[in-house]
């Protein structure tokens, strides 16, 4: 839609009727004046005519040097404020952006009369109170350019979008976007659907994403405002606990046996997770690995006489049994089991002191992290550690564990007293 703006023409005609002034009050001021009085000082002198050619040049300098600068201003600040000071340069920039719309022509016809209206009016009001005083000739004219300026500041719609309406340009590019005609059907179904289901939904593109939305319209919207929140076993959460969330969809099972002989305060969480994999008989033992590959060699790599399995490394093969001993050793136990089962069911029995009891799970953890590793060193590496110094490696690590534990809980240094 283009805009018409009549407007411009009454304060662009005003303009012209001011610029009259000068050529009518010329009469009255020379020295030839037909007038009651003599003339005006210094126009009436023997030099007037040349006087008058002066006021002449230095109008029409001011008026073409002003046109080109205010034209730059025009450009650069709102056209309303800036109507109230130099108006008529302001009238020219929105000439020039209207001559961007279809209806030019009406408009430019309207708005080039300004010159010849503006002519007449000027002429008619600068010659009909010259009798009262040429000063009256310039006062008139500016009574109505100001009047005029004032009702365009009031009235001018600078651009489309001050009355709700799109820039010319998008309306073209929605026009060759889409249909008109799919549009307005479009917006009807929509329409449609918002009432009736009081949902707005895209077109589903999935079957899942079908039964959703089949889902979702069963609902009925508030009309309060929404906000999200967890629903956890059908209570809702004031926060999010991931913990919460696991319980609530992870398969349950009843409780394993072994749990505290892993999962204990004092365990290092390496060790821990190795002895886990080691009670499940996850690990890749020569015996298991052999499953796969009948021609793998099977015989342990730490005492060369036996099959490699988990009950052998732990605490049937020589080498382990010598780390678990004196490990075991270290801490008051005498005599320990070494078979798997039998090591699972003598450690929650082993001692009454609380202590001790997990002492004794961290010295199990440790031996069997750091004999395994010693398997994996000799396995892949070719490297070999004595007995003495894998004992050294659980000790310092379970130690080290234990201080950090009494640092964390002054007054309850008793584990840390079993290690040292
Ligand atoms: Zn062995």
């Amino acid at each position: 839609m283009t805009l018409q703006r009549p407007q411009r023409v009454p304060p662009y005609a005003s303009f012209h009727a001011f610029r009259k002034p000068p050529s009518i009050v010329e009469s009255v001021l020379g020295p030839s004046a037909t007038s009651v009085d003599d003339g005006w000082a210094p126009f009436n002198g023997d030099k007037g005519t040349q006087r008058l050619c002066e006021l002449d040049l230095a109008f029409l300098s001011s008026y073409a040097i002003g046109m080109y600068f205010v034209g730059h201003l025009g450009d650069r600040i709102d056209l309303r404020y800036f109507l109230v000071f130099v108006y008529w340069m302001a009238l020219c920039c929105l000439c020039c952006w209207e001559l961007c719309g279809k209806e030019c022509g009406l408009i430019m016809g309207v708005w080039n009369s300004h010159t010849s209206v503006g002519n007449i009016v000027g002429s008619v009001i600068a010659s009909s109170v010259l009798d009262f005083g040429w000063g009256l000739s310039f006062a008139l004219p500016g009574v109505v350019v100001i009047v005029s300026g004032l009702l365009v500041f009031c009235c001018l719609v600078v651009t489309p979008n001050d009355l709700g309406f799109e820039e010319p340009g998008k309306e073209i590019e929605m026009g060759l976007a889409e249909n008109v005609e799919e549009s307005l059907r479009k917006t009807e179904t929509e329409n449609a659907e918002l009432l009736q289901t009081g949902w707005t939904l895209p077109p589903p593109r999935s079957e899942k994403q079908l039964n959703l939305q089949v889902f979702i319209t069963t609902l009925i919207p508030s009309t309060s405002s929404d906000k999200t929140v967890w629903l956890v076993d059908e209570v809702i959460q004031d926060s999010f606990s991931s913990r919460q969330v696991w319980e609530c969809i992870r398969e349950k099972k009843p409780m394993v046996p072994w749990v505290n002989l892993i999962w204990h305060k004092a365990r290092v969480p390496r060790h821990a997770f190795s002895a886990w994999l080691f009670v499940l008989n996850r690990n890749p033992t020569l015996d298991r690995l052999s499953r796969w590959d009948c021609d793998i060699e099977k015989t342990c790599l730490l005492c060369g006489v036996a099959d490699e399995s988990r009950d052998h490394l732990f605490f049937s093969c020589p080498f382990s049994r010598q780390v678990w001993d004196e490990t075991l050793m270290r801490l008051g136990f005498q005599s320990p089991p070494y078979l798997w089962d039998a090591v699972l069911q003598w450690m929650p029995m082993a001692s009454s002191c609380t202590d001790k009891s997990l002492a004794l799970l961290q010295a199990w953890q440790a031996c069997i992290y750091e004999i395994w590793h010693e398997r994996n060193r000799r396995f892949h590496l070719g490297v070999t550690f004595p007995a003495r110094k894998i004992i050294r490696l659980v000790f310092s690590v379970v130690h080290d564990r234990a201080l950090s534990l009494s640092l964390q809980n002054p007054g309850r240094e008793s584990l840390l007293l079993c290690w040292c």
